[in-house]
């Protein structure tokens, strides 16, 4: 036990000067700027070396580095808030560190050890504590990730891999309704398939489907599942939810086709607070037209780390076009208030859901 505990120190190298004076706060947007440190951990000979936090910088390797040929790649997405008591907290990232070792099993990967994932991201916030931004709705986004690492171009699982993690601040979040097209072309994923994983081939089959969308003028797609095309699973990186009648309901998560959001799972204990009825089960197309045109439809919105909630304006599904009023929506305005307001300290946290850096 103890040379494991040895194993996982984190050795850490900080940046000699910070970059965190050069950024401009008020213009982050997403995903483009990346904080000071990184953290680094590689997997040799089946264990887990010593974990390091380093400069961000690039990464090298070789051109046969398995990733880049068969693509077992999966990652992580959550975010780190400064609350309103002046605390850095990160969001639920024991139920990320969780799906991450699912994700990697699926991928035939190693699991990463708690000490790694978890403490190993909590000291890296703590370094880059000056990068959580303070402005509404802003947060440092944290983006773990594993990829291979073998220098081999045969198809296997490979031995080498490397775990890390990186953070970028990102701006307030406008939470701009979206207008989404119900695909009954493409899948995104199907029974026994790798659905459930936050795994990069996923989104990478998923890109032209969304560019063609696109360019019809919608924001994202509403996958239907891949054997019926009809019954729904999500929209873009997005659990989906729909109101019908008084009842929210969402798409059941047994068949293994869909990423079980940490913020679905929150909407949810949110909704059973406010007294709202869930039901976890298979919705259809043809169930969401038709509450449609009896006047049941209320509110269709996704959830995800990237917004909380975004609602959704328009729906197309063939001949048929839905188009919403936000402005009457009750249910899930209430529920992003709440649940934003949890993440900055200004409702109590009755769920620990906010881990203290
Ligand atoms: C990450 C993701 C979600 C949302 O998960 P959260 O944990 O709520 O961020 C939903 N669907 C897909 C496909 C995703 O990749």
């Amino acid at each position: 036990m103890e040379s494991t505990s040895i194993l996982h120190e984190i050795k850490v190298t900080p940046v000699t000067r910070s970059r965190v004076k050069e950024v401009d706060f008020t213009k982050l947007g997403f995903g483009k700027v990346f904080s000071d440190h990184m953290l680094v951990a590689d997997y040799v000979n089946g264990q887990w070396q010593q974990p390091e936090i380093i400069p961000f910088q690039p990464i090298s390797i070789s051109p046969s580095n398995s990733t880049l040929h068969y693509g077992q790649a999966i990652f992580e997405g959550l975010k780190a808030y400064r609350t309103q008591q002046g605390d850095v907290v990160i969001f639920r990232p024991y139920d990320n560190f969780k799906r991450f070792n699912l994700s990697a099993d699926r991928m035939d990967m190693p699991a990463v050890p708690e000490e790694i994932f978890i403490e190993g991201m909590k000291k890296l916030v703590d370094l880059d504590r000056a990068w959580v931004p303070g402005q509404p709705d802003s947060s440092l986004y944290i983006r773990p990730f594993m990829i291979a690492m073998d220098e081999y171009i045969g198809v296997r699982s490979s031995l080498r891999y490397r775990f890390m993690i990186i953070t970028s601040p990102a701006g307030a979040y406008y939470n701009k309704p979206v207008k989404l097209y119900v695909q009954d072309k493409y899948v995104r994923a199907f029974p026994g398939g790798t659905g459930f994983a936050k795994t990069a081939g996923n989104y990478a089959a998923s890109l032209k489907p969304t560019r063609e969308v696109q360019e019809m003028g919608y924001d994202q797609i509403l996958w239907t599942d891949g054997i019926h095309h009809r019954y729904l699973q999500e929209c873009g990186t997005m659990n989906v939810f729909v109101v019908i009648g008084d009842t929210a309901i969402t798409p059941d998560l047994t068949e293994g086709t869909i990423l079980a959001g940490v913020t679905r799972s929150s909407v949810i204990t949110l909704l059973h607070d406010e007294g709202i009825q869930v039901e976890e089960r298979p919705i259809s197309i043809d169930e969401v037209i038709r509450a449609h045109q009896e006047g049941q439809l209320k509110e269709i919105f996704g959830t995800g780390t990237a917004a909380s909630i975004s609602y959704v304006s328009e729906l197309t599904y063939r001949d048929h076009h839905i188009v919403f009023d936000i402005s009457q929506w009750k249910i899930s305005p209430a529920i992003l208030q709440k649940l934003n307001d949890i993440k900055v300290g200004k409702l109590p946290d009755r769920y620990g859901w906010n881990v203290r850096v």
